[in-house]
Order: structure tokens, then C-alpha cells, then sequence
């Protein structure tokens, strides 16, 4: 989870957390239904007890999303996918799936339990609201909670990604043409469709008076066409780097340095000289480890003067690695899962090169370059 993000515990294992942007629909959607929405249902209420109700309607809005995320999130580990993090922000939740689901029904079921989620607590909510007629707030609390699952469930089922809605489209697209990159872009052009639409109609509602709820429209358009967008370079990223191989963007030119240098000398007499960021720590002929300057900044400056290489590096064992015929777009991604940016190509127990996500890149410009 990143730093803009407050964790409030675990669910299945799954850390659950509260992104900043949270609090401002949180503020926005209390006020709203302080404001407007519950004095035009319920006329005699104290003023106090509009926002007191606001304010718990807008947490089981919340409450609502957060089980339709849980709803994605226990599928996704019925099908032995990890799920890192469920988080709450301005435009509802998002949960993290680990990996690329591994079939097209895998990814059908994962994507339409949280609609079935929401549906669900439509219905359900929908059955308990007669139970409170005799009290206004929960009756009021009910029947908003039945409506806006509902919405959810409409909008949510747009067929176009990110939504839910396109990943049941792109599951069936994958499951009829075999080709999930053709599934992808087409889930994804249908989304960045709706997200216009969600801008023009926004704009157009803007133009006919209804400034805040136009506004939030054209917002949730320039959200979903932004995240369509960034899954179409994606594919097409992944595209370009499909059939290369870490023995073509590595570097070769590792330096290598003796296992007892000292830090200040590596720091004095190598790094600052020649700008490099990561070496290897060679015993002889044999590598032992990998130094990176990260390591090093976790050490003590005044300590640097007796501290060796040998006892601040990545032990070899301890690396990640991948070999020379690794696809590019695989180590690039075990980069993201290990969270690192470099990853040292290996044959046996020889360091052939190291692949950093710079060499990706360039490679990658390279390729373009020559139009290849
Ligand atoms: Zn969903």
C-alpha cells in the first residue's frame, strides 16, 4: 500500500486501507445527503439528525464497496490468485489482483461477483426497509442503500474497462477469439467510448445548469477514459516487447568489485566516478553478491569506512533472478512483484548481465527506432 493510504486491518488476509482522496467524497456525499437529499424525503427532522444520518448512510456506501471489492477478492483466491491490497478512494474501491487471471472463465467469475455482491445487497436491503417504517432514518438509511446498490450494479455492468462490466466483456471476447490481446484493446476502446460519453454528457448537464452533478459526471468520464487508456498502452507495450528476450536489453558492462572493498572505497573510488548504481561482488572468479546503492544508503555514513561489500550485499542466493532467454515483459513484471528495478540475468550460478527497467525502456526505443 502507498503512503497516501490508512490502513485499517485485514479481511481474509487482504489489507484493507483508506486512500486521502476517501475523505473528500466522503465530506462531498454527507453534505449532499444532509443537505438535499433526506430534507426533501423527511421534512420534520432536527437539523443534527440529517447529517448524523448523511454521514452513516455515506460509511455504508462505503461498507456496500467494500463488500462488492471482498465479493472480486474471494474469487480471485478461490482461483489461487493472490489479491495484495482492497482500498477505498474518491471514484468507490479497487482491489488488487496479483496476477493476470489465468483463464477466460476465471476472469468472468472474478469480475461479475461484485455486481452479484451489490445485487444482492439491493435485494436485501430492499426486503429489511419495511421492517423500519416505524423509524424514519433506517427507513430512509434502507432505501437510499437499496437504490445506490442498484446504480452500482447498472453502472459497474458498462461494458467497457475498467468497469466490471468490460472484464465480463473482455472474459467473453478471450473465451470466442482465443486472443487475450485482441480482448484487452477491445474492452478497453469500448471503455475509453463510455468515458466520453461520461465527459460529454457531464459537460452538456454543466451547460444546462447542473454544475456539481455535471462536474462529477465529466470526472468519473475523464477516470474511466484515463484508465482505459493506460490499459491500452499497456497491451500495446507488452506487444512491442513480445518475443524479446532479457539477452537482448541487458547490460553487459557490470562492473564487478572485490568482496573486501570497503563501502567508502566503492562509494570514493567507483560509484562517483563512473555514475553506475549497482555491481557485483566478486570473490575471485566467483560472484557472491550484488551490491546496490540502496544497500549501501541503509548503512551509516560513518560506518562506510569499515564496513566490506561482502557484508552489506545481496547474497547471490538470496537473488531473484531470471535467465537470458526470460521474456522481457516477464521480468518486468517479477520486477513489479519483487519490487525492485534491476534483476541479474543468470546462467547456472554465473551473472551474465543485469536487466534494469532503463534497459527495457531503451531497448525498447531502440526497436522502435529502427522500426523493427
Ligand atoms: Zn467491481
Amino acid at each position: 500500500m502507498n503512503r497516501h493510504t490508512i490502513p485499517l486491518g485485514r479481511i481474509l488476509g487482504i489489507p484493507i486501507g483508506l486512500d486521502y482522496s476517501w475523505f473528500l467524497i466522503f465530506a462531498l456525499l454527507t453534505w449532499m445527503l444532509a443537505s438535499s437529499y433526506y430534507p426533501v424525503e423527511f421534512r420534520n427532522w432536527p437539523p443534527l439528525l440529517y447529517w448524523l444520518t448523511g454521514a452513516v448512510t455515506a460509511i455504508m456506501l462505503f461498507v456496500s464497496v467494500l463488500l462488492h471489492e471482498l465479493g472480486h477478492s474471494v474469487i480471485a483466491l478461490r482461483y489461487k490468485i493472490p489479491v495484495r491490497s482492497i482500498t477505498l478512494f474518491i471514484f468507490g474501491g479497487v482491489a488488487r489482483i496479483g496476477a493476470e487471471p489465468p483463464s477466460a472463465t476465471s476472469e468472468f467469475f472474478i469480475a461479475i461477483a461484485g455486481p452479484i455482491v451489490s445485487l444482492a445487497l439491493a435485494v436485501l436491503f430492499s426486503v429489511v426497509k419495511p421492517a423500519f417504517a416505524a423509524v424514519e432514518p433506517l427507513w430512509g438509511l434502507a432505501k437510499y442503500l437499496a437504490y445506490i446498490n442498484f446504480a452500482l450494479v447498472l453502472f459497474n455492468l458498462i461494458p467497457g474497462f475498467p468497469l466490471d462490466g468490460g472484464r465480463v466483456f473482455r472474459a467473453i471476447v478471450w473465451a470466442v477469439t482465443k486472443n487475450l490481446r485482441r480482448a484487452t484493446l477491445t474492452a478497453a476502446n469500448v471503455g475509453r467510448f463510455f468515458g466520453f460519453l461520461f465527459i460529454f454528457f457531464g459537460v452538456w448537464q454543466v451547460f444546462t445548469g447542473n454544475l456539481g452533478g455535471g462536474l462529477w459526471i465529466a470526472f468519473i468520464g475523464w477516470f474511466l477514459d484515463s484508465t482505459a487508456s493506460a490499459q491500452v498502452q499497456q497491451v500495446l507495450f507488452q506487444g512491442a516487447l513480445s518475443g524479446h528476450r532479457a539477452s537482448q536489453a541487458m547490460s553487459t558492462e557490470c562492473a564487478a568489485v572485490p568482496a573486501d572493498i570497503t563501502l567508502q572505497q566503492l562509494v570514493d573510488e567507483h560509484i562517483l566516478t563512473s555514475g553506475r548504481r549497482c555491481f557485483l561482488v566478486n570473490r575471485g572468479e566467483s560472484t557472491l553478491g550484488l551490491m546496490t546503492l540502496h544497500r549501501i544508503k541503509e548503512v551509516p555514513r560513518p560506518d562506510w569506512a569499515y564496513t566490506t561489500a561482502a557484508q552489506v550485499m545481496l547474497p547471490l542466493g538470496e537473488l531473484k533472478r531470471i535467465g537470458p532467454d526470460t521474456e522481457l515483459w516477464t521480468a518486468l513484471q517479477q520486477m513489479d512483484r519483487d519490487g525492485v528495478n534491476q534483476l541479474p540475468v543468470m546462467t547456472d550460478s554465473r551473472v551474465v548481465g543485469m536487466l534494469s527497467r532503463e534497459d527495457v525502456i531503451s531497448f525498447l526505443r531502440t526497436v522502435q527506432e529502427l522500426g523493427a
